[in-house]
């Protein structure tokens, strides 16, 4: 512990010095659920290992997909594993002046929420993070002769390309700004300073259940808008010349990705499929220009989400997508195009995703989750 804690002192300055633009592509596949398969019809997706899945080939059941990604979290997976290995690695920089993202990605239905958000027993991403956050500050702090951090939050929503303010509801659309220095901010937006994570409990607890579950129409909407949560961090040298370091940590529950033009949206409806397809559309872009390497545009002024994470999202910026996706034959077509959004942008890098055809090794519906672990390969 206080070995890391002297290295990010050491290292203090030394931020940015590498690039680490690439997005981080991480897919969890939840379990299968048989109140979601009403024909019976088992699941149509499953793991192969640490980084692999496949998905059968509707055009020839036959056959299967195959993909790969940085990680893969089997419906297995507890919510520790998955901020273990997908999330708490890059907290450490958020203390040191940089700015990380995490989003979770996926149609609705497929775990988005229980991934960020959890219940009271299974804590998911935030809880997790804020904690940590939290812990490195407490054990930073007592190494880093005069310095200081303080620890704030702002949590707001994209809804139909609007920015409104969760933590102060009524709240009017809010403008997205750039300073000098090229740091994104949002001049009216509510930041509560926190000292512990108490304190973080007793006000974001209200303003996620304000948004989640107040009404089947709240429902539905939070699934039709980006929530996302800010933790800031600066650190401050107490004495002169008083440098100051901000560190952001963007942690998104990114509306549902399944194709609104197919449900048939009409009126309201469709303006928000609009602005949920422009947005998730226009991060697609962003992540695959990122993972596409140097000189391409980046076009992140195409959406408020974007536009927002512009200095959280590639440069020295650590992020991670986390894609969730769902087991039931139901989900097929909106897995099927999650996954070619997150593979997509691992094509692009030097290790290029795996999507071959192979033989299903024929596959027995219902009983299939317990074979995954020996299935890596078996593509004969
Ligand atoms: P989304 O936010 O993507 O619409 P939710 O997080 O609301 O999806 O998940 C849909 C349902 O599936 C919820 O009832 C949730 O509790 C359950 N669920 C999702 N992921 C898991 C998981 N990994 N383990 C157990 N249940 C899960
Ligand atoms: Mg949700």
């Amino acid at each position: 512990m206080s070995d890391m804690a002297q290295r990010v002192a050491v290292n203090d300055g030394a931020a940015g010095s590498k690039r680490t633009s690439r997005v981080r592509v991480a897919v969890r596949l939840r379990p299968y659920l048989d109140k979601q398969d009403e024909k019976g019809e088992g699941p149509c997706v499953r793991g192969l290992g640490p980084q692999k899945l496949e998905i059968i080939n509707w055009r020839n059941a036959t056959e299967t997909l195959q993909y790969q990604f940085d990680v893969f979290h089997g419906e297995q997976t507890t919510q520790q594993e998955v901020f273990l290995t997908s999330v708490k690695p890059i907290l450490p920089h958020i203390l040191n002046g940089q700015n990380a993202s995490v989003f979770a990605y996926g149609p609705t239905g497929a775990g988005k929420t229980h991934t960020m958000l959890g219940s009271q027993e299974q804590p998911g991403v935030i809880t997790r993070a804020v904690k940590e956050v939290f812990r490195l500050v407490e054990a930073q702090g007592k190494d880093l002769d005069g310095w200081e951090y303080s620890v704030g939050m702002s949590y707001l929503e994209i809804y139909n390309e609007k920015v409104l303010d969760l933590l102060s509801p009524g709240s009017q659309d809010l403008p997205i700004r750039e300073d000098k220095d090229r740091n994104i901010l949002i001049p009216g937006l509510t930041r509560t300073p926190l000292s512990s994570f108490t304190d973080f409990d007793t006000h974001f607890i209200p303003a996620s259940l304000n948004r989640t579950t107040a009404s089947t129409k709240l429902n539905q909407r939070s699934s039709r808008s980006h929530a996302v949560l800010l933790i800031k961090v600066v650190k401050s040298q107490r004495g002169p010349p008083h440098r100051q370091q901000t560190g952001k940590l963007y942690l998104v529950d990114l509306a549902g990705s399944e194709d609104n033009r197919r449900t048939g949206n009409q009126g309201i409806r469709l303006k928000e499929s609009g602005a949920i397809n422009l947005s998730l559309f226009t991060l697609s872009k962003v992540v695959d220009a990122l993972n596409a390497g140097a000189g391409g545009r980046v076009p992140y002024r195409d959406s408020k989400l974007t536009r927002l994470l512009q200095d959280s999202l590639g440069g020295s910026a650590h992020s991670v997508m986390i894609t969730n996706i769902a087991p039931e034959y139901r989900y097929y077509f909106d897995t099927f195009s999650a996954l070619n959004f997150a593979a997509k942008s691992k094509q692009i890098v030097n290790r290029p995703f795996v999507r071959e055809t192979v033989l299903a090794p024929t596959i027995a519906p219902g009983k299939r989750a317990r074979e995954e672990q020996e299935a890596g390969g078996s593509g004969e």
